[in-house]
This record gives C-alpha cells, structure tokens and sequence, in this order.
C-alpha cells in the first residue's frame, strides 16, 4: 500500500515509500528539497513507522470486518477524524472529495448528531 505525497517545493508527487532510507537524507527525489531540515536522519524511520501503521490498521479493521459482517459497526469518524486530524488541510484536486471532507469537517464543529440511519420513507 502506497502514501501519496506532494513536495512543498516543485509540487510534484512522490510516494512516502521513497523517503525511508536514510542515506537520501528525507529529501525531495525532484528537487532536492529537505522535507525535515531539522531531522533528517530520523524522519525516515517516522515515515517508515506510518507505513507500517497504515498498512496494520487497515489490515486489522478489514480482519475484524470479516469476522463481525454487520453485527459490529466501528465509527468511522473515531478512527478516520485523529488521522486526518494529524494532516493540514490541503485543497484536493478532487472538487468531490473536497466537498465532502469540507462537510465533514463542518459536521464535527456541529452539534453532536444521533448515529445515523438511512431512511427509506
Ligand atoms: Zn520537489
């Protein structure tokens, strides 16, 4: 499983993948440019660490999924909101997504709603 990144510098996109080893010096393959100044020599073991995470979560939830079917159903939002949380806010290409992390994001400044159902009436 790949992360997308985008460069802050020449804006192009790499994957997260490409910072891990430390002899690149957690730099932009592009330009150059230094993602972490400061912690070069530690920011690759960090983005390697988020890999890892991901891909355990992901593969945890999707194992959990298949053991409960419909009986079990997690909140999304508890475990999608202090990930994205964690991200500053970028505008996505994707007028959709977009859309809907903005009312996502209002949603959360909102008064707290009951879980909700879909209706068929
Ligand atoms: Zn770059």
């Amino acid at each position: 499983m790949s992360i997308n990144a985008r460069c802050g510098s020449c804006n192009r996109e790499l994957l997260l993948g490409q910072l891990v080893q430390p002899s690149n010096g957690f730099r932009c393959p592009f330009c150059g440019f230094a993602f972490a100044p400061a912690y070069a020599t530690v920011a690759p073991a960090v983005a390697a660490r988020i890999m890892v995470a991901q891909a355990a979560l992901v593969t945890a939830l999707a194992e959990l999924g298949s053991m409960t079917g419909g009986r079990l159903q997690l909140d999304r939002a508890a475990i999608l909101d202090p990930i994205a949380g964690t991200l500053p806010e970028v505008e996505t290409k994707q007028p959709a997504l977009a859309r809907e992390h903005r009312a996502r994001w209002w949603a959360r400044n909102a008064a707290p709603q009951p879980a909700q159902t879909i209706s068929h009436q």
